[in-house]
C-alpha cells in the first residue's frame, strides 16, 4: 500500500529536479516503516531486504538528498553513528550517560531557552542536531536507592 508520506516526499524530489528512483523510494519507505531512529547501515539493511542491489553509498546519498529537501534529518545520539528520522515530527533527544536510554522531548521545551539565547546573543538555536546528555529517571532512582546511597 502506498504511504502518502512516501508519495509526498517523492513528489518533492521530482519538484526539486531530482529523479524519483526505485532506490530513493526504497530508502523513504524504510524511513517511514522504521518509525524509530535508524542508522544509515540499519536503513540499508531494511532496503536490501527487498532491493538486494542497493548499496550503502546510495543510501547515504539518498539520505543527504532527503535532508537537503527537509524531508529527513539526522541526529547524533551520544557517541554512536548518526541516526535518521523523518522531519515531520521534530523532537529532541536526551541520552542517558549510564544506560544509553533515549528520552524524547517536544520542541516546545526549548522555547524559553531559544528566546533567551536569541535575545542575549542573536544566536538562533537549533537543538535537534545533537542530543543532550545526563542521567535517566531509572538510573537516577537506582543510584539513590537505600542499597547504594541516599539522596540529599
Ligand atoms: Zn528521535
Ligand atoms: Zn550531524
Ligand atoms: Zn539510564
Amino acid at each position: 500500500m502506498p504511504d502518502e508520506r512516501v508519495e509526498a516526499a517523492m513528489e518533492r524530489i521530482r519538484a526539486s529536479g531530482g529523479r524519483a528512483t526505485v532506490d530513493r523510494r526504497a530508502v523513504l519507505e524504510a524511513l517511514v516503516r522504521n518509525q524509530d531512529h535508524a542508522t544509515a547501515e540499519e536503513l540499508a539493511e531494511l532496503v536490501r531486504a527487498e532491493h538486494p542491489d542497493c548499496n550503502l553509498a546510495t543510501v547515504y546519498r539518498t539520505l543527504e538528498l532527503l535532508e537537503r529537501l527537509g524531508i529527513a534529518f539526522h541526529v547524533h545520539l551520544g557517541h554512536g553513528p548518526s541516526q535518521w528520522h523523518l522531519a515531520e515530527a521534530v523532537h529532541h533527544h536526551l541520552v542517558c550517560d549510564e544506560c544509553g536510554a533515549v528520552v524524547e522531548v517536544g520542541d516546545a521545551v526549548f522555547d524559553p531557552l531559544r528566546r533567551r539565547i536569541l535575545a542575549d546573543t542573536g544566536f538562533v538555536l537549533d537543538p535537534h542536531h545533537f542530543s543532550l546528555s545526563g542521567r535517566c529517571a531509572r538510573c537516577t532512582a537506582a543510584s539513590s536507592s537505600p542499597s547504594s546511597k541516599r539522596k540529599g
